[in-house]
């Protein structure tokens, strides 16, 4: 195996337990392609073994400490039993959820989700698809899938200099999986739906809205109506409104399954529709907003910042005396402290008392390294409106 030797700096962000290493932290670069390497400090001192990208500007991912390990099939087997055993009783409540989130379960650049008898999989580094097959192989010895697809059309795999497809790696995969999610089911698209297919990380936060529901409820940005299905069984009457005609198909579809027939679906721009509702003076009892990422890079942080408070503001008016809002923001780079200050001046601006009753993060199956800040992205919020 080659090495990598790498500067005091890039050493302490190993220690300091963050599995990456930039390109600007590799003093000596291992004269091989994308693949295994060895690291060692300047001193000569061995410091594990990681993924080698040697166009992306992430250089370096840890995978063992232990100098000595060889990355072959029974190592995945190891990691992924690891990840799996994390999970252990989850299945109880879904037959979806993620079984290896990256660096959150060690494995960087490595996503596996599992949709019942199907896994669909996410390799994102360079130095990670050199161990394609050794991956594969061990996803199929340990959970013998009925077929494992790669979605490998995400932009990332552009800064790793490798191609992006939707391929089939091994037996066969649906169009549709159902999948069983606190008492509701509802259709994932692996291939071509958003992420894998469907939004598990938001599994819990649906059951919690889904626990304060009642009366005449709202979900805003609502896909294929997963959240609008949990406010159903608890409340008279559910708009789910998206600006995706087609998503709303699929909402309504997942509505037919579970026979819910108090399902509403609104094709609308999420901002009109909120300002044009305050104007008419209509009254929500239960809304749900869960808005794609606005912060997709930093620098567009605070035109994202005011779309938040926005929604929130507005939906804070909406909200009949007693009703529930649940908020949440999938945007990285609006941090945890950020959001709680977006949401605190909506709230001062709307006129409304809100009082906090719940601060939601990831699910366990989306393991949030404290020490690595880019395993967590996802916030809530339980506000109820006096
Ligand atoms: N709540 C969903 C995931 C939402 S993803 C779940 O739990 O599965 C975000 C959704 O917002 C997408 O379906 C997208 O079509 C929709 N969207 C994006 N911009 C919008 C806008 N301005 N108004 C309404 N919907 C919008």
């Amino acid at each position: 195996m080659h090495t990598a030797v790498v500067t005091p700096k890039g050493a302490r962000r190993w220690a300091a337990g963050h599995p990456w290493i930039f390109r600007s932290d590799v003093a000596e670069r291992p004269g091989v392609e994308a693949g295994t390497v060895r690291v060692q400090d300047e001193r000569g001192k061995p410091l594990g073994v990681a993924l080698w990208s040697p166009t992306s500007e992430i250089s370096l991912r840890l995978l063992d400490r232990n100098p000595e390990a060889t990355i072959d099939a029974a190592w995945w087997r190891d990691a992924i039993d690891r990840a799996t055993a994390r999970r252990t009783g989850l299945d109880r409540e879904t037959n979806a959820f993620r079984l290896v989130h990256g660096e959150g379960d060690g494995l960087p650049s490595l996503v596996v989700d599992r949709y019942d008898r199907w896994l669909v999989v996410q390799l994102m580094s360079a130095g990670l698809e050199q161990h394609r097959e050794d991956v594969v192989a061990a996803l199929r010895d340990t959970l013998a899938p009925a077929g494992i697809l790669a979605r490998n059309d995400v932009s990332l795999r552009a800064k790793e200099g490798l191609a992006t497809s939707v391929e089939l790696l091994h037996g066969e995969v649906p169009e549709e999986i159902e999948v069983q999610e606190h008492g509701v089911k509802y259709l994932a698209a692996p291939w071509g739906g958003q992420k894998t297919g469907a939004f598990l990380d938001q599994r819990d936060n649906r059951a919690l809205a889904g626990q304060h529901a009642r009366g005449r409820a709202l979900d805003c940005f609502s896909y294929h109506g997963s959240f609008a299905l949990h406010l159903a069984r608890r409340s008279e009457h559910v708009v789910a409104l998206d600006v995706s005609a087609q998503a709303l198909r699929r909402a309504e579809e997942n509505f037919r399954r579970n026979e819910f027939t108090n399902g509403e679906f609104v094709e609308a721009d999420a901002f009109e529709y909120l300002k044009a509702r305050e104007r008419d003076r209509t009254r929500f009892d239960t809304i749900v907003l869960d808005p794609p990422a606005f912060a997709k890079t930093k620098a567009s942080l605070p035109a994202a910042i005011r779309g938040y408070k926005e929604i929130n503001l507005r939906a804070m008016r909406l909200l009949s005396p007693g009703g529930t809002l649940f908020t949440a923001s999938c945007s990285f780079h609006l941090s945890r402290s950020l959001f709680l200050e977006m949401l605190h001046s909506a709230a001062a601006d709307s006129g409304r008392q809100m009082i906090l009753r719940e601060i939601t993060g990831q699910p366990r199956d989306h393991p949030e390294v404290i020490t690595i800040p880019e395993t967590g992205y996802l916030k809530g919020a339980l506000l109820a409106a006096e």
